[in-house]
Protein backbone atom coordinates (compact mmCIF):
# COMPACT_ATOMS: atom_id res chain seq x y z
CA UNK A 1 0.00 0.00 0.00
CA UNK A 2 1.17 3.80 -0.44
CA UNK A 3 1.71 4.09 3.35
CA UNK A 4 4.22 1.14 3.34
CA UNK A 5 6.27 2.21 0.58
CA UNK A 6 6.06 5.91 2.11
CA UNK A 7 7.48 4.53 5.14
CA UNK A 8 9.66 1.82 3.55
CA UNK A 9 11.43 5.19 1.46
CA UNK A 10 11.55 7.73 4.94
CA UNK A 11 12.94 4.48 6.54
CA UNK A 12 16.15 4.35 3.67
CA UNK A 13 15.75 7.36 2.59
CA UNK A 14 19.66 7.84 3.29
CA UNK A 15 20.36 4.37 1.16
CA UNK A 16 18.41 5.08 -1.43
CA UNK A 17 20.09 8.80 -2.02
CA UNK A 18 23.34 7.13 -1.06
CA UNK A 19 22.63 4.65 -4.18
CA UNK A 20 20.93 6.75 -6.49
CA UNK A 21 24.27 9.18 -6.18
CA UNK A 22 26.43 6.96 -7.23
CA UNK A 23 24.70 5.37 -10.17
CA UNK A 24 23.86 9.04 -11.10
CA UNK A 25 27.67 9.61 -10.52
CA UNK A 26 28.55 7.13 -13.05
CA UNK A 27 26.58 7.85 -15.55
CA UNK A 28 27.38 11.61 -15.49
CA UNK A 29 30.70 10.63 -15.62
CA UNK A 30 30.69 9.03 -18.46
CA UNK A 31 28.40 11.61 -20.01
CA UNK A 32 30.76 13.84 -20.08
CA UNK A 33 34.19 11.95 -20.83
CA UNK A 34 33.15 12.74 -24.43
CA UNK A 35 34.14 16.71 -24.27
CA UNK A 36 37.39 16.14 -22.87
CA UNK A 37 37.50 18.59 -19.74
CA UNK A 38 40.36 20.70 -18.95
CA UNK A 39 42.06 19.58 -15.85
CA UNK A 40 40.30 23.11 -14.48
CA UNK A 41 37.07 22.59 -15.54
CA UNK A 42 37.34 19.10 -13.81
CA UNK A 43 38.49 20.44 -10.49
CA UNK A 44 35.30 22.84 -10.76
CA UNK A 45 32.87 20.13 -11.43
CA UNK A 46 34.24 17.92 -8.55
CA UNK A 47 34.05 21.28 -6.31
CA UNK A 48 30.67 19.76 -4.34
CA UNK A 49 32.87 16.37 -4.34
CA UNK A 50 35.78 17.93 -2.38
CA UNK A 51 33.83 20.08 -0.10
CA UNK A 52 32.10 16.73 1.13
CA UNK A 53 35.95 15.66 1.83
CA UNK A 54 36.73 18.28 3.73
CA UNK A 55 33.68 18.80 5.75
CA UNK A 56 34.03 15.25 6.30
CA UNK A 57 37.69 15.99 7.63
CA UNK A 58 37.08 18.71 9.42
CA UNK A 59 34.98 15.93 11.89
CA UNK A 60 37.42 13.37 12.00
CA UNK A 61 39.88 14.73 14.96
CA UNK A 62 37.08 15.80 17.39
CA UNK A 63 35.51 12.77 16.77
CA UNK A 64 38.51 10.40 17.01
CA UNK A 65 39.86 12.23 20.01
CA UNK A 66 35.94 12.58 21.87
CA UNK A 67 34.97 9.26 21.21
CA UNK A 68 38.03 7.41 22.42
CA UNK A 69 38.63 9.62 25.64
CA UNK A 70 34.57 9.01 26.58
CA UNK A 71 34.71 5.84 25.37
CA UNK A 72 37.39 4.80 27.79
CA UNK A 73 36.07 6.63 30.67
CA UNK A 74 32.91 4.99 30.25
CA UNK A 75 34.19 1.60 31.02
CA UNK A 76 36.85 0.59 34.03
CA UNK A 77 40.03 -0.51 33.13
CA UNK A 78 39.41 -4.33 33.69
CA UNK A 79 36.68 -3.95 31.03
CA UNK A 80 38.46 -1.88 28.65
CA UNK A 81 41.52 -4.23 28.84
CA UNK A 82 39.46 -7.63 27.61
CA UNK A 83 37.62 -5.46 24.68
CA UNK A 84 41.42 -4.40 23.86
CA UNK A 85 42.08 -7.93 23.46
CA UNK A 86 39.55 -8.86 21.47
CA UNK A 87 39.76 -6.05 19.08
CA UNK A 88 43.35 -6.87 18.78
CA UNK A 89 43.17 -10.76 18.58
CA UNK A 90 40.31 -9.42 15.56
CA UNK A 91 42.78 -7.36 13.88
CA UNK A 92 45.15 -9.63 13.55
CA UNK A 93 43.68 -12.51 12.88
CA UNK A 94 41.48 -10.83 9.91
CA UNK A 95 44.61 -8.97 8.67
CA UNK A 96 46.07 -12.24 8.23
CA UNK A 97 43.51 -13.82 6.90
CA UNK A 98 43.61 -11.04 4.12
CA UNK A 99 47.12 -11.35 3.30
CA UNK A 100 46.88 -15.06 2.89
CA UNK A 101 43.96 -14.53 0.29
CA UNK A 102 45.97 -11.76 -1.43
CA UNK A 103 48.93 -13.91 -1.86
CA UNK A 104 46.92 -16.88 -3.30
CA UNK A 105 45.14 -14.97 -5.68
CA UNK A 106 48.13 -13.57 -7.21
CA UNK A 107 49.73 -16.93 -7.26
CA UNK A 108 47.01 -18.34 -8.39
CA UNK A 109 46.14 -15.95 -11.21
CA UNK A 110 49.87 -14.78 -12.43
CA UNK A 111 48.87 -11.44 -13.85
CA UNK A 112 51.98 -10.43 -13.74
CA UNK A 113 54.21 -11.89 -17.80
CA UNK A 114 57.35 -11.89 -17.09
CA UNK A 115 58.05 -8.58 -19.43
CA UNK A 116 57.95 -5.09 -18.36
CA UNK A 117 57.12 -3.62 -22.12
CA UNK A 118 53.75 -2.61 -22.07
CA UNK A 119 55.04 -0.37 -19.23
CA UNK A 120 57.09 2.98 -19.80
CA UNK A 121 58.46 4.48 -16.86
CA UNK A 122 61.49 7.04 -16.04
CA UNK A 123 61.10 7.97 -11.97
CA UNK A 124 63.35 7.40 -9.62
CA UNK A 125 62.49 6.14 -5.86
CA UNK A 126 65.08 6.44 -2.75
CA UNK A 127 65.23 3.15 -1.07
CA UNK A 128 63.77 3.08 2.38
CA UNK A 129 64.86 0.66 4.51
CA UNK A 130 62.27 -1.59 6.60
CA UNK A 131 64.44 -0.39 9.77
CA UNK A 132 63.17 3.41 9.65
CA UNK A 133 60.16 2.78 8.60
CA UNK A 134 59.28 0.43 11.51
CA UNK A 135 61.06 3.12 13.79
CA UNK A 136 58.14 6.11 12.08
CA UNK A 137 55.55 3.52 13.17
CA UNK A 138 56.54 3.55 16.94
CA UNK A 139 57.72 7.36 16.70
CA UNK A 140 54.29 8.28 15.68
CA UNK A 141 52.41 6.39 18.34
CA UNK A 142 54.09 9.42 20.46
CA UNK A 143 53.58 12.77 18.96
CA UNK A 144 55.96 15.25 20.68
CA UNK A 145 53.52 18.34 19.87
CA UNK A 146 49.90 17.16 20.02
CA UNK A 147 49.04 20.55 18.41
CA UNK A 148 51.57 19.02 15.37
CA UNK A 149 49.79 15.55 15.63
CA UNK A 150 46.74 17.16 14.29
CA UNK A 151 48.22 18.46 10.91
CA UNK A 152 51.07 15.98 9.93
CA UNK A 153 52.42 12.57 11.07
CA UNK A 154 56.10 12.09 12.15
CA UNK A 155 57.99 11.08 8.72
CA UNK A 156 61.88 11.73 9.59
CA UNK A 157 63.95 8.62 7.67
CA UNK A 158 60.71 7.36 5.88
CA UNK A 159 58.91 9.49 3.97
CA UNK A 160 60.98 12.14 3.34
CA UNK A 161 62.98 10.46 0.96
CA UNK A 162 59.85 9.40 -1.27
CA UNK A 163 58.92 13.37 -1.77
CA UNK A 164 59.70 13.39 -5.78
CA UNK A 165 58.67 10.83 -7.63
CA UNK A 166 57.47 11.65 -11.23
CA UNK A 167 56.40 9.10 -13.57
CA UNK A 168 55.10 7.85 -16.81
CA UNK A 169 52.67 5.88 -17.53
CA UNK A 170 50.64 5.39 -21.05
CA UNK A 171 51.74 8.79 -21.37
CA UNK A 172 50.24 10.52 -18.54
CA UNK A 173 52.20 11.88 -15.80
CA UNK A 174 51.90 11.26 -12.16
CA UNK A 175 53.51 13.07 -9.29
CA UNK A 176 53.32 11.05 -6.16
CA UNK A 177 53.92 13.34 -3.07
CA UNK A 178 54.77 12.12 0.34
CA UNK A 179 51.74 11.45 1.76
CA UNK A 180 49.79 13.67 -0.93
CA UNK A 181 47.92 11.57 -3.01
CA UNK A 182 49.43 11.18 -7.00
CA UNK A 183 48.49 14.31 -8.84
CA UNK A 184 46.91 14.12 -12.08
CA UNK A 185 48.18 15.61 -15.13
CA UNK A 186 50.12 18.18 -13.15
CA UNK A 187 51.31 19.17 -10.21
CA UNK A 188 48.31 20.91 -8.19
CA UNK A 189 46.75 18.93 -5.36
CA UNK A 190 43.67 16.68 -6.07
CA UNK A 191 40.47 17.79 -4.55
CA UNK A 192 40.25 15.69 -1.90
CA UNK A 193 43.56 15.15 -1.09
CA UNK A 194 44.56 15.59 2.80
CA UNK A 195 47.38 15.89 4.35
CA UNK A 196 47.92 12.61 6.71
CA UNK A 197 47.09 13.07 10.04
CA UNK A 198 48.89 11.67 13.19
CA UNK A 199 46.00 9.45 13.92
CA UNK A 200 48.01 6.73 15.50
CA UNK A 201 49.44 9.17 17.84
CA UNK A 202 46.10 10.90 18.81
CA UNK A 203 44.72 7.26 19.60
CA UNK A 204 47.51 6.14 21.70
CA UNK A 205 47.13 9.33 23.98
CA UNK A 206 43.39 9.61 23.52
CA UNK A 207 43.11 6.06 25.25
CA UNK A 208 45.56 6.87 27.96
CA UNK A 209 44.03 9.89 28.73
CA UNK A 210 40.25 8.09 29.06
CA UNK A 211 41.59 5.44 30.67
CA UNK A 212 43.22 7.93 33.26
CA UNK A 213 39.60 10.09 33.74
CA UNK A 214 38.33 6.51 34.52
CA UNK A 215 40.18 5.78 37.27
CA UNK A 216 39.75 8.72 39.24
CA UNK A 217 35.99 8.69 39.15
CA UNK A 218 34.08 11.84 40.45
CA UNK A 219 37.22 13.97 40.13
CA UNK A 220 37.21 13.02 36.60
CA UNK A 221 33.61 13.45 36.13
CA UNK A 222 34.06 16.99 34.67
CA UNK A 223 36.68 16.24 31.80
CA UNK A 224 34.56 12.63 30.70
CA UNK A 225 31.23 15.15 30.92
CA UNK A 226 32.72 17.89 28.50
CA UNK A 227 34.15 15.06 26.03
CA UNK A 228 30.80 13.61 26.59
CA UNK A 229 29.14 17.17 24.83
CA UNK A 230 31.30 17.53 22.93
CA UNK A 231 31.08 13.75 21.06
CA UNK A 232 27.41 14.54 21.17
CA UNK A 233 28.03 17.92 19.64
CA UNK A 234 30.10 16.38 16.28
CA UNK A 235 27.47 13.69 16.05
CA UNK A 236 24.63 16.13 15.41
CA UNK A 237 27.18 17.68 12.79
CA UNK A 238 27.31 14.28 11.47
CA UNK A 239 23.62 13.39 10.72
CA UNK A 240 23.29 17.18 9.10
CA UNK A 241 26.52 16.54 6.81
CA UNK A 242 24.73 12.80 5.91
CA UNK A 243 22.07 14.85 3.87
CA UNK A 244 24.96 16.30 1.86
CA UNK A 245 27.02 13.39 1.60
CA UNK A 246 24.97 11.79 -1.84
CA UNK A 247 25.32 14.90 -3.50
CA UNK A 248 29.16 15.02 -2.71
CA UNK A 249 29.41 11.57 -3.24
CA UNK A 250 28.17 12.03 -6.85
CA UNK A 251 30.58 14.12 -8.01
CA UNK A 252 33.65 12.68 -6.23
CA UNK A 253 32.67 9.35 -8.70
CA UNK A 254 31.41 11.56 -11.66
CA UNK A 255 34.97 13.93 -11.72
CA UNK A 256 36.82 11.10 -11.19
CA UNK A 257 35.45 9.25 -13.91
CA UNK A 258 35.92 12.16 -16.13
CA UNK A 259 39.49 12.99 -15.74
CA UNK A 260 40.23 8.81 -15.49
CA UNK A 261 42.67 7.13 -18.21
CA UNK A 262 41.39 5.48 -21.17
CA UNK A 263 40.32 1.93 -20.08
CA UNK A 264 41.74 0.26 -23.63
CA UNK A 265 44.77 2.00 -23.02
CA UNK A 266 45.63 0.05 -20.01
CA UNK A 267 47.72 -3.11 -20.47
CA UNK A 268 46.88 -6.44 -20.57
CA UNK A 269 48.66 -7.61 -17.15
CA UNK A 270 47.29 -4.21 -15.63
CA UNK A 271 43.68 -5.32 -16.35
CA UNK A 272 44.44 -8.81 -15.09
CA UNK A 273 46.34 -7.19 -11.79
CA UNK A 274 43.20 -5.14 -11.36
CA UNK A 275 40.79 -8.26 -11.67
CA UNK A 276 43.13 -10.47 -9.52
CA UNK A 277 42.90 -7.30 -6.59
CA UNK A 278 39.22 -7.28 -7.34
CA UNK A 279 38.68 -11.02 -6.65
CA UNK A 280 40.65 -10.89 -3.66
CA UNK A 281 39.09 -7.91 -1.97
CA UNK A 282 35.54 -9.34 -2.85
CA UNK A 283 36.64 -13.28 -1.25
CA UNK A 284 37.42 -11.28 2.07
CA UNK A 285 34.69 -8.68 2.09
CA UNK A 286 32.09 -10.94 0.45
CA UNK A 287 33.18 -14.83 1.93
CA UNK A 288 35.64 -14.32 4.54
CA UNK A 289 34.34 -11.10 6.84
CA UNK A 290 30.61 -12.42 7.09
CA UNK A 291 31.50 -15.70 7.58
CA UNK A 292 33.47 -15.05 10.83
CA UNK A 293 30.68 -12.76 11.72
CA UNK A 294 28.18 -15.27 11.53
CA UNK A 295 30.59 -17.94 13.40
CA UNK A 296 31.16 -15.64 16.17
CA UNK A 297 27.35 -14.17 16.71
CA UNK A 298 24.83 -16.40 14.69
CA UNK A 299 23.22 -13.57 13.39
CA UNK A 300 22.76 -12.48 9.26
CA UNK A 301 26.19 -10.47 8.45
CA UNK A 302 23.92 -9.29 5.64
CA UNK A 303 21.61 -7.58 7.80
CA UNK A 304 24.59 -6.34 9.66
CA UNK A 305 26.00 -5.22 6.23
CA UNK A 306 22.79 -3.48 4.91
CA UNK A 307 22.99 -0.98 8.17
CA UNK A 308 26.26 -0.22 6.62
CA UNK A 309 25.43 0.73 3.08
CA UNK A 310 25.95 4.36 3.25
CA UNK A 311 29.44 4.18 5.41
CA UNK A 312 30.53 1.88 2.15
CA UNK A 313 29.44 3.95 -0.47
CA UNK A 314 30.68 6.99 1.32
CA UNK A 315 34.30 5.47 1.43
CA UNK A 316 34.40 4.48 -2.34
CA UNK A 317 33.47 7.91 -2.76
CA UNK A 318 36.07 9.53 -0.75
CA UNK A 319 39.04 7.01 -0.63
CA UNK A 320 39.50 7.49 3.06
CA UNK A 321 38.43 5.21 6.06
CA UNK A 322 39.39 8.04 8.09
CA UNK A 323 37.26 10.65 6.70
CA UNK A 324 34.26 7.67 6.50
CA UNK A 325 34.74 7.77 10.38
CA UNK A 326 31.92 10.02 11.00
CA UNK A 327 29.53 8.08 8.51
CA UNK A 328 30.60 4.75 10.10
CA UNK A 329 29.31 5.61 13.47
CA UNK A 330 26.32 6.99 13.11
CA UNK A 331 25.66 3.84 11.00
CA UNK A 332 26.54 1.38 13.38
CA UNK A 333 25.50 2.72 15.95
CA UNK A 334 22.10 3.79 14.50
CA UNK A 335 21.06 1.36 11.89
CA UNK A 336 22.51 -1.92 14.01
CA UNK A 337 22.42 -0.63 16.99
CA UNK A 338 25.84 -1.41 18.43
CA UNK A 339 26.43 -0.32 22.00
CA UNK A 340 28.16 3.43 21.64
CA UNK A 341 30.76 1.87 24.40
CA UNK A 342 31.99 -0.41 22.14
CA UNK A 343 31.86 1.69 18.87
CA UNK A 344 33.58 4.83 20.69
CA UNK A 345 36.92 2.21 21.60
CA UNK A 346 36.70 0.10 18.56
CA UNK A 347 36.14 2.32 15.45
CA UNK A 348 38.85 5.08 16.24
CA UNK A 349 41.31 2.24 16.66
CA UNK A 350 40.08 0.32 13.94
CA UNK A 351 40.10 3.10 11.42
CA UNK A 352 44.17 4.08 12.26
CA UNK A 353 45.15 0.75 12.18
CA UNK A 354 43.07 -2.49 10.88
CA UNK A 355 43.35 -2.26 6.92
CA UNK A 356 42.28 -5.68 5.49
CA UNK A 357 41.96 -4.55 2.51
CA UNK A 358 45.07 -2.59 2.17
CA UNK A 359 47.41 -6.04 3.71
CA UNK A 360 45.86 -7.70 0.58
CA UNK A 361 46.60 -5.13 -1.49
CA UNK A 362 50.23 -4.74 -0.69
CA UNK A 363 51.08 -8.25 -0.51
CA UNK A 364 49.33 -8.72 -3.72
CA UNK A 365 50.65 -5.76 -5.39
CA UNK A 366 54.32 -7.00 -4.09
CA UNK A 367 54.22 -9.95 -5.66
CA UNK A 368 53.01 -9.48 -8.82
CA UNK A 369 55.85 -6.40 -9.14
CA UNK A 370 58.49 -9.65 -8.72
CA UNK A 371 56.14 -11.58 -11.30
CA UNK A 372 56.64 -8.54 -14.48
CA UNK A 373 60.20 -8.67 -13.30
CA UNK A 374 60.63 -12.74 -13.47
CA UNK A 375 62.22 -13.10 -10.02
CA UNK A 376 61.35 -15.89 -8.09
CA UNK A 377 60.18 -15.73 -4.65
CA UNK A 378 60.97 -18.34 -2.21
CA UNK A 379 58.62 -19.37 0.36
CA UNK A 380 60.98 -17.03 3.10
CA UNK A 381 60.17 -14.21 0.71
CA UNK A 382 56.96 -14.70 0.64
CA UNK A 383 56.91 -14.95 4.49
CA UNK A 384 58.50 -11.52 4.42
CA UNK A 385 56.41 -10.10 2.52
CA UNK A 386 53.23 -11.42 4.66
CA UNK A 387 54.51 -9.74 7.72
CA UNK A 388 55.57 -6.34 6.25
CA UNK A 389 52.45 -6.31 4.30
CA UNK A 390 50.90 -6.29 7.75
CA UNK A 391 53.16 -3.95 9.15
CA UNK A 392 52.64 -1.78 6.36
CA UNK A 393 49.15 -1.58 6.24
CA UNK A 394 48.93 -0.77 10.13
CA UNK A 395 51.36 1.91 9.39
CA UNK A 396 49.32 3.82 5.87
CA UNK A 397 47.11 6.48 7.21
CA UNK A 398 43.35 6.35 6.82
CA UNK A 399 43.60 8.53 3.69
CA UNK A 400 43.80 8.16 -0.36
CA UNK A 401 46.50 6.02 -1.85
CA UNK A 402 48.68 6.04 1.79
CA UNK A 403 48.93 2.31 1.14
CA UNK A 404 50.92 3.26 -2.28
CA UNK A 405 53.75 4.69 -0.06
CA UNK A 406 53.79 2.58 2.40
CA UNK A 407 54.49 -0.27 -0.23
CA UNK A 408 57.83 0.86 -0.46
CA UNK A 409 58.54 -1.67 3.14
CA UNK A 410 57.22 -4.48 1.47
CA UNK A 411 59.04 -3.87 -1.94
CA UNK A 412 62.62 -3.35 -0.27
CA UNK A 413 62.17 -5.92 2.58
CA UNK A 414 62.69 -8.71 -0.44
CA UNK A 415 64.70 -6.29 -2.57
CA UNK A 416 62.15 -5.76 -5.21
CA UNK A 417 62.76 -2.27 -7.00
CA UNK A 418 60.49 0.58 -5.41
CA UNK A 419 60.54 2.49 -8.83
CA UNK A 420 58.52 -0.61 -10.04
CA UNK A 421 55.32 1.19 -7.80
CA UNK A 422 55.06 3.35 -11.06
CA UNK A 423 53.30 0.25 -13.03
CA UNK A 424 50.40 -0.23 -10.51
CA UNK A 425 49.82 3.60 -10.23
CA UNK A 426 47.85 4.06 -13.19
CA UNK A 427 44.74 2.03 -11.61
CA UNK A 428 45.64 2.13 -7.92
CA UNK A 429 43.00 5.61 -7.28
CA UNK A 430 40.14 2.41 -8.63
CA UNK A 431 41.57 -0.03 -6.30
CA UNK A 432 42.49 2.38 -3.90
CA UNK A 433 38.35 3.31 -3.14
CA UNK A 434 37.86 -1.16 -3.53
CA UNK A 435 40.34 -1.42 -0.04
CA UNK A 436 39.12 1.46 1.54
CA UNK A 437 35.54 -0.03 1.33
CA UNK A 438 37.19 -3.11 2.22
CA UNK A 439 38.84 -1.55 5.02
CA UNK A 440 35.65 0.07 6.59
CA UNK A 441 33.95 -2.66 6.44
CA UNK A 442 36.61 -4.86 8.14
CA UNK A 443 36.61 -2.18 11.14
CA UNK A 444 32.87 -2.38 11.58
CA UNK A 445 32.46 -5.98 11.58
CA UNK A 446 35.05 -5.85 14.03
CA UNK A 447 32.67 -3.59 15.88
CA UNK A 448 29.74 -5.94 15.86
CA UNK A 449 31.84 -9.02 16.81
CA UNK A 450 33.86 -7.53 19.36
CA UNK A 451 30.15 -6.30 21.11
CA UNK A 452 29.28 -9.36 20.93
CA UNK A 453 32.06 -11.23 22.62
CA UNK A 454 31.90 -8.66 25.47
CA UNK A 455 27.77 -8.34 26.40
CA UNK A 456 28.29 -10.05 29.34
CA UNK A 457 30.73 -7.01 31.21
CA UNK A 458 28.76 -4.90 29.72
CA UNK A 459 26.18 -5.75 31.29
CA UNK A 460 27.53 -6.37 34.26
CA UNK A 461 28.05 -2.52 34.00
CA UNK A 462 24.84 -1.65 32.82
CA UNK A 463 23.63 -3.80 36.07
CA UNK A 464 26.51 -1.13 38.56
CA UNK A 465 25.30 1.62 36.36
CA UNK A 466 21.61 0.78 37.13
CA UNK A 467 20.16 1.93 33.17
CA UNK A 468 20.54 -0.17 29.98
CA UNK A 469 22.10 2.44 27.50
CA UNK A 470 25.25 4.15 27.79
CA UNK A 471 24.87 7.42 29.89
CA UNK A 472 23.88 10.00 27.22
N1 LIG B 1 42.95 4.75 1.32
C1 LIG B 1 43.03 3.68 2.26
C2 LIG B 1 42.17 3.98 3.47
O1 LIG B 1 41.88 5.10 3.76
C3 LIG B 1 44.43 3.41 2.68
C4 LIG B 1 45.18 2.85 1.52
O2 LIG B 1 45.72 3.63 0.72
O3 LIG B 1 45.24 1.64 1.37
O4 LIG B 1 41.75 3.10 4.15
Amino acid sequence: TKGHVKGFFMRNAFVIFTVAAVIIGIILGFALRPYKMSYREVKFFSFPGELLMRMLQMLVLPLLVSSLITGMAALDSRASGKMGMRAVIYYTTTTVIAVFIGIVMVLVIHPGKGSKDEFTNQQHIEQVSPADAFLDLIRNMFPPNLVEACTKQFKTQYALRVVHVKMTVNETIFTLNESQPITHKEMIPVPGSVNGVNALGLVVFSICFGLIISSMGEQGKPLKDFFDCLNEVIMRLVAIIMWYAPIGILFLIAGKIVEMDDIASMGSQLAMYTVTVICGLLVHAILVLPTLYFVVTRKNPFVFIGGLLQALITALGTSSSSATLPITFKCLEENNKVDKRVTRFVLPVGATINMDGTALYEALAAIFIAQVNNYDLDFGQILTISITATAASIGAAGIPQAGLVTMMIVLTSVGLPTDDISLIIAVDWFLDRLRTTTNVLGDSIGAGIVEHLSRHELQKKDLEVGNSVVEE
